[in-house]
């Protein structure tokens, strides 16, 4: 369907535009419009007074959203880790130790099967409500491989990330710094050209303080953003040094402690907690409430991989982070949208004011509200990208 000509989406009984024209923090409007032209919202008001266009989406009185921004995924990899959901279920603890196996998978795969996840995934996160969502490698961990898994997730997203330093790979296991120089040199030339983002794990058993350090700064210095994979197992240097590189968000933030929490707070980094991964892991959850109130930006994001998340479902963190993190649901919902935005430097997504991006979706539910109150429960109904119904 082509994005020419004027939509007005009409009949709006609650409508999200986490703008400051509306009301309390996500910008409510009671009984409203919104034109969409050329894929971007021209108008937004009452629906007392629309203006003229030439396709009319009637909202039936529903609540309205701008579209999930899932500012962390892992899409491009190969094969599942079914099996070892299941024995950690029987009461394995998680290591992040199974990262090496979906290497091995996704080294194995063709082109076309990366390409056809990704799209599997892209698609279904789609019909979710999540029109921007943020797509890594680091599965591939070869020069040849982080690139190719850059280029295959550039075909459905701007929002990719260099993630070459997720773990060392087996074959520089007792030579760790020597992958860090791979990382740096050759495969981020190679990625670079693909990626809009550098990320590192940092983390016991992954990247420690002084080669995370070293690799965003070289990522940094090619033009890359900055995130990082912090704080996720066990307390550690990675959610200071993000805010210390200025990254764009720190990931994760399970296990923070005063001063992580001060850093935070008094930066411009972002605290993106990925609930899924507490859900999928069966770990204790990150305390939002304490980020929240000492100030910092929070967002929410799904962390969709095979191994410690795989959901690609916003909806669902929205309601685990209400149930579980003792978010509102407000809270959660700005999170998982303009939080999702301000985690990846944007101002076009998140928000539904004249000039933002036209995604948006339609809920079968009078109010937000209801994405917390009703879990489980396939409530989008309508999802426009770039204005286009979907
Ligand atoms: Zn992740």
């Amino acid at each position: 369907m082509s994005a020419s000509g004027s939509l007005l989406v009409d009949n709006i009984g609650e409508l999200v535009t986490n703008s400051p024209d509306g009301r309390g923090p996500l910008g409510l409007r009671r009984d409203a419009a919104l034109l969409v032209e050329d894929g971007r919202v021209a108008w937004v008001g009452s629906a007392r007074d629309t203006p003229a266009a030439d396709r009319r989406v009637d909202a039936g009185g529903a609540a309205v959203l701008p579209g999930f921004v899932d500012s962390h995924a892992h899409l491009v990899f190969a094969g599942d880790r079914a099996a070892e959901f299941a024995a950690r279920m029987a009461g394995q603890p998680y290591t992040g130790g199974g990262i090496r196996t979906t290497v091995g998978a996704t080294r194995a795969a063709s082109d076309g099967e990366l390409r056809a996840t990704v799209r599997r995934l892209h698609a279904e996160a789609l019909r979710q409500g999540t029109t921007t969502i943020e797509v890594k490698s680091g599965y591939g961990l070869t020069v040849a491989d982080e690139a190719r898994s850059l280029r295959i997730a550039a075909e459905v997203t701007d929002e990719t990330t260099f993630l070459g330093a997720h773990v060392v790979p087996a074959e520089y296991a007792d030579r760790p710094d020597d992958y860090v120089s791979l990382v740096c040199g050759p495969m981020l030339a190679a990625a670079a050209p693909h990626a809009r983002w550098i990320d590192v794990f940092c983390e016991r058993g992954a990247f420690d303080a002084d080669h995370t350090r070293a690799i965003l700064t070289c990522g940094r210095a090619v033009g890359l953003g900055v995130r990082v994979h912090a704080n996720q197992l066990g307390p550690g240097p990675g959610v200071r040094l993000g805010v210390e590189l200025e990254a764009a968000s720190v990931d994760h933030c399970t296990h923070l402690d005063d001063a992580d929490v001060d850093a935070l707070a008094g930066g411009q980094t972002v605290a993106t907690l990925l609930p899924g991964v507490e859900f999928s892991t069966r770990s204790p959850y990150p305390d939002a409430r304490r980020l929240l109130d000492a100030g910092v930006t929070v967002a929410l994001a799904t962390d969709c991989n095979p191994g410690s998340s795989y959901t690609s479902s916003m909806p669902f963190c929205v309601a685990l982070a209400v149930r579980e993190m003792r978010m509102t649901p407000a809270e959660a919902v700005w999170a998982a949208t303009a939080g999702g935005a301000r985690a990846l430097r944007r101002d076009d997504v998140g928000v539904l004011r004249p000039g933002a991006r036209a995604d948006l979706m339609i809920l079968d539910a009078p109010s937000h509200l209801h994405l917390a109150y009703r879990p489980g429960v396939p409530l989008i109904r309508k999802v426009l990208h770039n204005g286009v119904p979907r």
